[in-house]
C-alpha cells in the first residue's frame, strides 16, 4: 500500500505520533539477538531482577482462589486500601480509596489522566529531559506539549522560574518524575517546594508527578510533591509495581488524585480495557503489604551499578555526566562528537550516536531526542556488573574511531 493511501485510512491522531524510542531500540536489538549478534541492551528501562517469590506465590493462590473474574473498574478494594496505606506511611499522605485508580501500568494511569484532563489546544508543561511517553501521550489528546530544558550543567532539573515564565492561559498540567527518566536526577525539597509555590498561585493548574522510581531513590526518602499543603488538591501522584518489585510484565500501575479527576478516569477506563488484571492487582497486594527488603537489596544492588558505571564513563573522552542520584540510568551529553566521523558514518546528533554504538559496539542505548535532549544519549544501566564493564569497554573502543 502506498503511504498516501495508508494516511487515508489510519487517523491523524496515529499518523503524528512517533513510535516509543525506548520499544523501538529494545525491538531493534532483540532482532540482531535472534540474528546471533552478540548485543549488550541498555535500552529497556527495565529491573534484571525477577519479581519476588511471595509476589508470584501470591498470583498463584489468587488463581486458585478463583480470583479470575472482572474487577471494579477502579481496582479492587483491597488493593485501593493497601496503596491507600502505603502512601500514608511512606509518603505521609492521606486518599481515600475512591481516589485511586488502578490501571495497565504507570503509562495507563498518564494516559487516562491526559484523555480526562486535555482538550485540543491545551497546554502541558513537561520538564524535560522527560520520559518518551509523556510529550505522545499529551500530542495524542491533541494537547501542546511545552518543554523546558535543564541541561547537564543544571542537573537536568529545570527551575521554578523558568517554569513560572512558561504558564499561559492555556496551560492545565506541568508533567514530570523525580527521580527523573531519563537523567537519574532528584529533585530536592527546596525545588519541589519551589515549583508547589508557583502551581499554588495558579489556581487551574494541576501536577502529574510521576514517583514510579521513588524506591530506587540514592539520597535517602523520597519527597512526594503532592506533600506540599499548598498543591495536595491539586497534584496527581502516579506510582506503579514495574520498578520497585521488578513487575514490568504484570502490567500494574496508579494513580491517586483529586475526587473528580478519580472519577473521570475510572470513567475512560471503563470504556477501555475494564480494568487491571485481577490476579496481577492480587500480587500487588501481596507487594504492598510486605515488607520493602527485596526492594532495598534491588536498589542497593543498582546504587553499586552506579558507581561503577559513573567510574568507567569517566575514562572516555566527550562524555559529560551529571551524577544520577535515582532510578537506574545515566543520560550523559556527548554533543563533543557530533561532526564526527568513523570514515564511514558521520555523527549528527544523538539518534546517530545509538545507532553507531548499536552497530559498532552492539550496545543498545537510547538516543536522547525522544526524551527532549538531543545533546544526550540514555544507558540503562539495570544490567550485570560485567555487562556494564564490556558495555562501556566496547563503547569507549567504538567512539575512540570517530575523529
Ligand atoms: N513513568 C516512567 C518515568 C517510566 O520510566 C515508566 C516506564 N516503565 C512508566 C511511567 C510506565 O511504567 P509502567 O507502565 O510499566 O507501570
Ligand atoms: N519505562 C521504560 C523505559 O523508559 C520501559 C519502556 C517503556 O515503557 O517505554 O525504558
Amino acid at each position: 500500500m502506498s503511504s498516501t493511501a495508508i494516511e487515508s485510512v489510519l487517523s491523524d491522531r496515529v499518523m503524528s505520533m512517533t513510535e516509543s524510542a525506548t520499544l523501538q531500540m529494545a525491538g531493534m536489538a532483540r532482532k540482531m539477538k535472534e540474528q546471533g549478534i552478540d548485543v549488550i541492551t541498555l535500552s529497556l528501562g527495565e529491573p534484571d531482577f525477577d519479581t519476588p517469590q511471595h509476589i508470584k506465590d501470591a498470583a498463584l493462590k489468587a488463581m486458585e482462589a478463583g480470583h479470575t473474574k472482572y474487577t471494579a473498574v477502579a481496582g479492587n478494594l483491597d488493593l485501593r486500601e493497601a496503596i491507600c496505606a502505603k502512601l500514608k506511611r511512606e509518603n505521609g499522605l492521606d486518599f481515600k480509596p475512591s481516589q485511586i485508580v488502578v490501571s495497565n501500568g504507570a503509562k495507563q494511569d498518564i494516559a487516562n489522566l491526559c484523555l480526562a484532563m486535555i482538550n485540543p489546544g491545551d497546554e502541558v508543561i513537561i520538564l524535560s529531559p522527560y520520559w518518551v511517553s509523556y510529550s505522545d501521550i499529551v500530542k495524542m489528546c491533541g494537547g501542546e506539549a511545552v518543554v523546558l530544558s535543564a541541561g547537564v550543567e543544571e542537573d537536568f532539573k529545570v527551575p521554578a522560574s523558568r517554569v513560572e515564565a512558561a504558564i499561559s492561559d492555556r496551560t492545565k498540567l506541568i508533567m514530570f518524575s523525580s527521580p527523573c527518566n531519563p537523567t537519574g536526577s532528584v529533585f530536592n525539597e527546596d525545588e519541589l517546594k519551589a515549583i508547589a509555590e508557583v502551581v499554588a498561585r495558579h489556581e487551574n493548574l494541576y501536577i502529574m508527578s510521576d514517583e514510579i522510581y521513588e524506591h530506587i531513590n540514592f539520597t535517602g526518602k523520597h519527597i512526594s510533591i503532592a506533600s506540599f499543603p499548598e498543591v495536595k488538591d491539586r497534584t496527581i501522584v502516579v506510582n506503579g509495581f514495574s520498578k520497585a518489585f521488578a513487575m514490568t510484565g504484570w502490567r500494574l500501575g496508579y494513580m491517586a488524585a483529586p475526587q473528580f479527576i478519580a472519577d473521570a478516569c475510572v470513567k475512560i477506563q471503563g470504556q477501555m480495557t475494564s480494568g487491571a488484571n485481577s490476579i496481577a492487582q492480587k500480587a500487588g497486594v501481596a507487594a504492598l503489604n510486605s515488607d520493602l527488603r527485596p526492594t532495598q537489596e534491588m536498589t542497593m544492588a543498582f546504587r553499586r551499578r552506579r558507581d561503577l558505571i559513573i567510574s568507567l564513563l569517566k575514562e572516555i573522552p566527550g562524555f559529560k555526566c551529571n551524577f544520577p542520584t535515582g532510578a537506574f540510568y545515566i543520560f550523559p551529553d556527548i554533543s563533543a562528537y557530533f561532526g564526527k566521523s568513523d570514515g564511514v558514518t558521520t555523527i549528527h546528533n544523538s539518534d546517530d550516536f545509538s545507532l553507531f554504538l548499536l552497530n559498532q559496539a552492539h550496545v543498545a542505548t537510547v538516543g536522547g531526542s525522544a526524551f527532549g535532549d538531543d545533546h544526550c544519549f540514555r544507558i540503562s544501566y539495570a544490567a550485570s556488573e560485567d555487562q556494564i564493564r564490556e558495555a562501556v569497554r566496547r563503547i569507549k573502543e567504538a567512539v575512540s574511531k570517530l575523529k
